[in-house]
């Protein structure tokens, strides 16, 4: 039975929904949901499956309730049942009649520019970038699997097709997959609703390498995330090369423990922001690409500004570019200013140089730089040593290693160590708090 008024809510949501997702995903996930009774006491909506009932409550939960009935214990007046198949009159296919996923889908898609030899190397990514070659060169063999995670636009992407590239170089015979979480996701649920999903998880377990690109849109999707998890194991057991990329390490992702520990099982990368001079050579490498001369100067310039991600460095070489092919003039800096305007990040945190900070923190406790640079132990020498690290990473945007190794060589955890505790005490010590004050206005001037 429908209540008519249930019905009409249920359509309304449906209407919003589709003015907010797209085409492909209410084709997907909320088309096939059909409200088969419904009253203010219960609405049933019957689902192909529990991957689409999970999608529209994790998705759409709250939004729900503006559109139908909520009991008196706050929840959806909401039940599901899972469509049985239907029974058609028509003998089904035989199965080799229908396209197999090995023959018709299969297509190695991989970015034709995401190759090591554009991959320019630094600090930053090295370790990441050495252990990617390993694998691309001995896939099963060396770690597995090799799990990179690292902030937005710093080239995990680009290594994994990389990897690709090269096993598939290399290895004709070898059946790769690079595909992205998202992606794995809509192909469980296309071949769940086409009746194929046998023959997708052959498809993926019978690969020798699976590219696996933002693992984390897998956080929340349990039933996928099982499904994921059995093909990780079967290709793991079989030395089937894997290597998965993430925006967070492992242990910060919201995964069963089963599968964090299984991706922690070969060798976890991280990739940092890349430093100074990475970022010059990436920013004439991609402009030299682009047949754009610009001098050191300038690179140095557009490296100094934007260091967040090389992303955005790409970005403002192809914003150079369209300027410099109009007006045919040699980039000064004051044009590559004037052109990046926009991209450029504001300007008072940059300049600030360790040596700056070193100097007025020498200046403000009485000790040498050198002390501070130093290895020295003595109580007064080791504070204002921390201050000057607190200051440093609060001051300067710049990857944690490349500051530290700025204090004689230190290491990011001594660098993370300092920042931490001067940071706890700054909450119950305001003496410390005005003195940091006072080296920062110094250290500002
Ligand atoms: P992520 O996947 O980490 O978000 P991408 O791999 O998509 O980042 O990289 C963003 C862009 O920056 C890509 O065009 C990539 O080629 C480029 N890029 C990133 N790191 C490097 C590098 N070390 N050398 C050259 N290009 C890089
Ligand atoms: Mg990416």
């Amino acid at each position: 039975m429908l209540d008519c008024e249930v019905k009409n809510g249920w359509l309304q949501f449906l209407e919003f929904i589709q003015s907010r997702c797209t085409h492909t995903e209410f084709e997907n996930w909320i088309a096939p949901i059909q409200m088969t009774s419904g009253n203010s006491d219960e609405i049933v909506l019957e689902v192909p499956n529990i991957f689409v009932q999970e999608y529209l409550l994790n998705n759409y939960k709250d939004l729900l309730r503006d559109f139908i009935p909520v009991r008196s214990d706050k929840e959806l007046a909401l039940t599901f049942i899972i469509a049985t198949p239907k029974k058609t009159a028509a003998p089904l296919k035989p199965v080799e009649e229908r396209p197999s996923v090995e023959n018709s889908g299969y297509e190695l898609k991989l970015n034709p520019t995401y190759r090591f030899e554009n991959f320019i190397e630094g600090p930053s990514n090295q370790f990441v970038k050495s252990a990617a070659l390993g694998v691309a060169a001995r896939p099963g063999k060396t770690y597995n699997p090799l799990f990179i995670h690292g902030g937005v636009g710093l080239g995990k992407t680009h290594l994994l097709h990389a990897i690709g590239h090269t096993i598939h170089e290399q290895q004709k015979k070898l059946k790769i997959q690079a595909i992205t979480t998202e992606a794995f996701i809509n192909d469980i649920v296309d071949s769940l609703r086409a009746k194929s999903i046998d023959r997708m998880k052959r498809f993926y377990r019978t690969l020798d390498v699976l590219l696996v690109d933002d693992i984390q849109f897998l956080q929340n999707r349990l039933n996928f995330e099982e499904e994921f998890c059995n093909t990780f194991e079967i290709l793991i057991n079989q030395n089937k090369q894997i290597i998965i990329t993430s925006d967070k390490p492992p242990s910060q992702l919201k995964l069963s423990e089963r599968m964090i520990a299984r991706m922690e099982w070969g060798l976890v990368a991280h990739m940092d922001i890349p430093d100074l001079e990475t970022r010059v050579a990436i920013i004439k490498h991609k402009a030299e690409n682009k047949n754009l001369r610009i001098s050191n100067e300038v690179a140095f310039f557009i490296a100094e500004h934007i260091f967040h991600n090389v992303r955005q460095l790409e970005g403002a070489i192809n914003r150079l570019c369209a300027h410099a092919r109009f007006q045919g003039t040699e980039l000064s800096i004051e044009a590559a200013e004037r052109i990046l305007n926009e991209l450029i990040q504001p300007s008072n945190q940059k300049k600030t140089s360790v040596e700056s900070i070193l100097q007025s923190v020498a200046a403000a406790y009485e000790v040498r730089i050198s002390d501070l640079k130093g290895e020295s132990r003595q109580k007064e020498i080791a504070f204002a040593r921390q201050v000057a690290m607190y200051l440093a990473k609060e001051m300067i945007e710049e990857s944690l290693m490349k500051i530290a190794s700025s204090f004689g060589g230190k290491t990011h955890s001594t660098l993370l160590h300092a920042w931490k505790k001067i940071s706890t005490q700054l909450h119950v010590n305001e003496d410390l708090g005005r003195q940091i004050q006072m080296i920062r206005r110094n250290i500002e001037k």
